[in-house]
């Protein structure tokens, strides 16, 4: 288990390709998407075709089976190009897909993951409520089992939740308070609603400042009533299965990160490197050419760092504080990254017209989303021993 620095023909492979369709399928449809707010069915379907529903489920259930470094370098290309894209990825596959392909009975696997890695299925993860954002153990919503006929009826609501209120969603799994511990505190458990269920309705939720072409909506809950097959793990084992999820989504939004700054990079340096301003390009005065060093430096420490934690889960070695760390320094990559580079775009930088000024907003919801950079701060000092 020693480190490498290589990759290996077959990530590069992945890598290229996704690179490649990003440029050609997203690239030319990003900019009116975000600005019309438009979530893309076409793309959505098109990112299935090419396997990236069900990265890491295994072939049994429907997915590629690949490992999570390939996951983590497939999202890093989507939102090289587009956060939009990379965020419908990222948040089916680590936060809708993955709580129900490991925690989830055989049943409830074989009944729901196949149609979500086609890309004409998503589920979304409901766990922040309007009082429970960072405080996510604070949820309202509750969950009553009806001992008589095995079911639970669940009311409350959620905000936020990323792929909820599209026409393909599937379902989304919900945290809700199922009763009192021992200790007084409330009992957490999840549970997987699909779509279609009386009482479920889920609205799209519009005007944010980026991710504007991601799908993200508010979910009621009234009185929906489920089987109790229908429970994700044992009761009460709600919130450490929202919290382990998130664990592994944190490396999801490192790669939306590093995949941002190096968007934001490749754009600069070829700004700069074609823009005349005193008689030479952009790059030759010194100024800029430093920028462009820290961004180039940022994004290599943010990629060992990151890949150095997707190596720690791949090994089954503790990734906690890793998963912390990525999320949190590669969101402040990202936001670097883009505002150096449209420091550097000058004027030009603030149009529309120049991806940068996209890379520019999408970058904020990286210190917000998934634990907010505050909470990852909590997190790696309490593995500190704080
Ligand atoms: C576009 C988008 C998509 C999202 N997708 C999903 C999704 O799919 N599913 C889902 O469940 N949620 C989702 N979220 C919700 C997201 O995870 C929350 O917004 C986030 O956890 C912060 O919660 P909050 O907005 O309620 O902020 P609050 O918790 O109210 O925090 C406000 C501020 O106070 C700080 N703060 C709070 N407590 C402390 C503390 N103890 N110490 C120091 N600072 C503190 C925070 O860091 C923040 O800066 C999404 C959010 C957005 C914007």
């Amino acid at each position: 288990m020693a480190y490498s620095f290589t990759s290996t023909e077959e990530l590069e492979l992945l890598r290229n390709s996704v690179s490649d369709f990003a440029r050609e399928f997203i690239q030319p449809k990003a900019r009116e998407l975000d600005e019309k707010e438009i979530f893309s069915y076409e793309l959505t379907e098109k990112m299935g075709e090419l396997g990236l529903f069900g990265t890491v489920v295994s072939e049994e259930y429907g997915g590629q089976g690949l490992d999570y470094l390939s996951y983590i370098v497939c999202v890093e290309e989507l939102a090289r190009v587009d956060s939009s894209q990379a965020a419908t990825i990222a948040a089916h596959n680590s936060l809708g897909a993955a709580p129900i392909y490991y925690y989830g009975t055989k049943e409830q696997k074989e009944k729901f993951l196949p149609d979500l890695c086609t890309g004409k299925g998503l589920w979304a993860f409901g766990l922040t409520e309007p009082e429970a954002g960072s405080d996510a153990s604070a949820s309202k919503t509750t969950a009553r089992y009806n001992e008589k006929d095995e079911t639970w009826t669940l009311n409350g609501s959620k905000i936020w939740i990323t792929n909820s209120a599209t026409s393909i969603t599937k379902g989304i799994t919900i945290q809700a308070v199922s009763g009192r511990k021992h200790d007084g505190k409330p009992e957490l458990t999840c549970f997987l609603v699909p779509a279609d269920t009386k009482g479920l309705t889920c609205k799209t939720m519009k005007d944010k400042l980026m991710w504007r072409a991601s799908n993200t909506g508010e979910v009621y809950l009234d009185n929906v009533t489920i089987p109790d097959n229908y429970r994700l793990g044992k009761r009460g084992q709600g919130f450490s299965i929202m919290m382990e999820t998130l664990d592994n989504g944190r490396l999801s939004i490192g790669a939306m990160g590093l995949g941002l700054a190096k968007g934001a990079l490749d754009l600069s340096l070829r700004y700069a490197q074609e823009r005349i301003t005193f008689g030479k390009p952009l790059c030759k005065h010194q100024a800029i050419a430093f920028k462009l060093s820290d961004m180039a430096t940022r994004v290599e420490a943010s990629e060992n760092l990151l890949y150095k934690a997707c190596w720690q889960k791949q090994n089954n070695l503790d990734f906690r504080m890793l998963a912390s760390m990525a999320k949190l320094y590669c969101s402040e990559t990202a936001e670097f990254c883009s505002r150096e580079g449209q420091q550097i775009f000058g004027g030009y930088g603030l149009m529309k017209e120049y991806p940068i000024e996209r890379h520019f907003r999408d970058a904020a919801l990286l210190r917000i989303g998934e634990g907010t950079s505050e909470i990852q701060r909590i997190v790696i000092s309490r593995l500190l021993g704080c």
